[in-house]
């Protein structure tokens, strides 16, 4: 019996900013693909360019990983792996298959205007090939230094997309990609193609942007005598008015929807399931969403995401939020109430930061602020509270009684009781929240005393 290897997936970030809800897209995928197959999930910073390359932003985008609750099982820095590149590098020279070329910028400008003029395609001629030794010896006595291009097998190159099905690139419509630059700085594909062979990366989900680059990938991948992942481009996502994401604008950043009181779960389930043939609905927990998961069901079109629907998504998060997901973020905050309290809360929280004050409602003091005409009122349906113990029957139980002695019905008599009990206008269930304020509390406020 052949058993599938265990998968390994990658993120592969710049940190170059802070990444949005379009790079989450891309992570979740990776990540939770990885979960399921019981694999690996690596992060992997593409900071090979060291001048945009910030130390801030890499540790911003450990932390929004963490945040989304998907932690890498492995981080790898490029800039911590240049000698595997130049090793790579010297092997494709060796088979010729990555050639100096010394143009500069704008000689190739000038080559592609010439090009476009006559109806061409703007692809570099490969006159870089035609140099000889003598050649490339008086240009770099011109003080040139080459970069270096990957001669492409000029090819149709095929494969099965995870997403988008069976693909073709005909590498003849292509420029042979610059691989090293003139200072012998990498660009992102051969230090990609690299690690994703050293590290034994089964399944490449990225953005659709990176769709041609595959095709060249591929190419080097063979030139490098490697076998290729499996690929797969989900579509890209929109703002609302159909702009596309920017990191550098700083779009939509997870840091600034978890400052915002965003819910990562609801985070998650709407970057992961714009744009696709499932509902964006909330999900109890990664796991759930995880299975909804399907590639082949993300749409082809680019995918808008409106961030307005966002709170009412985290509002529907947290209302069908279990207690033991909610207990360790309840204690962090000092909220002890446990699952009672929990149930009793969640339904009306809009954040999850709107928790803690209810806590305060049910255990801390507070001086009611009773208005003249109630006074009266509340002293005579504080007679008739009902001993303790209390539990979530013994609110019905006494305003049945309340009414009776109140003498009142409807929201004269239940607005100055929540009012007097709570504080606020509107809230959870009374009956929920009486037994966790406890008989003597609710006594003292009933009668206007501060408890
Ligand atoms: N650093 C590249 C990017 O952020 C990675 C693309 C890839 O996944 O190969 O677009």
């Amino acid at each position: 019996m052949s058993h599938a290897p265990a998968p390994v997936f990658r993120f592969a970030p710049s940190p170059t900013g802070l990444i949005h809800v379009g790079n989450a897209r891309t992570a979740l995928l990776n990540a939770l693909l990885a979960r399921r197959g019981g694999g690996t999930f690596i992060l992997r910073f593409d900071d090979t360019d060291a001048a945009r390359s910030r130390t801030e932003f890499a540790d911003a985008i450990s932390a929004d990983l963490a945040w989304l609750g998907i932690p890498p099982d492995r981080v790898e820095h490029q800039s911590a792996r240049l000698p595997l590149y130049a090793a790579a590098a010297e092997r494709l020279k060796a088979a010729g298959r990555l050639y100096p070329a010394y143009e500069t910028e704008a000689e190739l400008d000038l080559k592609r205007g010439l090009q476009r003029a006559r109806g061409l395609p703007p692809v570099y001629d490969r006159a870089a090939l035609a140099l000889t030794a003598e050649d490339r010896a008086r240009l770099e006595a011109e003080g040139r230094a080459p970069h270096w291009r990957f001669k492409l097998d000029q090819r149709v190159v095929t494969w099965v997309d995870g997403v988008r099905g069976p693909q073709q690139v005909d590498t003849t419509s292509l420029s042979d990609p610059v691989l090293v630059r003139a200072d012998g700085t990498y660009l992102y594909t051969l230090p990609s193609v690299v690690d994703d062979l050293d590290m034994g990366v089964t399944d490449v989900v990225r953005g659709e942007d990176h769709v041609t680059n595959t095709a060249v990938q591929i190419e080097l991948i063979a030139a490098l005598g490697g076998v290729a992942p499996r690929f797969a481009h989900h579509n890209l996502l929109t703002l609302p008015n159909g702009e596309g994401l920017s990191k550098r604008l700083g779009h939509l950043s997870l840091t600034a929807l978890r400052a915002a009181g965003q819910e990562p779960l609801a985070v998650a389930a709407l970057s992961v399931l714009v744009g696709t043939s499932e509902a964006v609905v909330p999900v109890e927990s990664l796991q759930a969403l995880a299975e909804k998961i399907d590639l082949a069901r993300i749409s082809r079109a680019p995918a808008r995401f409106d961030p307005d629907d966002l709170p009412a998504l985290t509002a529907r998060t947290l209302h069908h939020m279990p207690f033991a997901a909610a207990e360790p973020r309840l204690v962090a905050a000092g909220v002890t109430g446990g699952e009672a309290f929990w149930s009793a809360i969640r339904g009306n929280l809009e954040t999850f930061a709107d928790a803690a004050p209810w806590w305060a409602v049910c255990s801390a003091a507070l001086t009611p602020a009773i208005d003249p005409a109630d006074t009266a009122f509340l002293a005579s349906v504080a007679e008739v509270l009902p001993p303790e113990p209390w539990d979530a029957s013994t609110y019905k139980a006494w305003i049945a009684q309340a009414k009776t002695v109140g003498g009142r019905s409807g929201k004269a008599l239940f607005h100055p009781i929540r009012l007097a009990l709570t504080g606020r206008e509107n809230g959870p269930e009374l009956a929920n929240l009486l037994p966790l304020m406890g008989r003597a509390r609710v006594l003292a406020r009933l009668n206007g005393a501060s408890a």
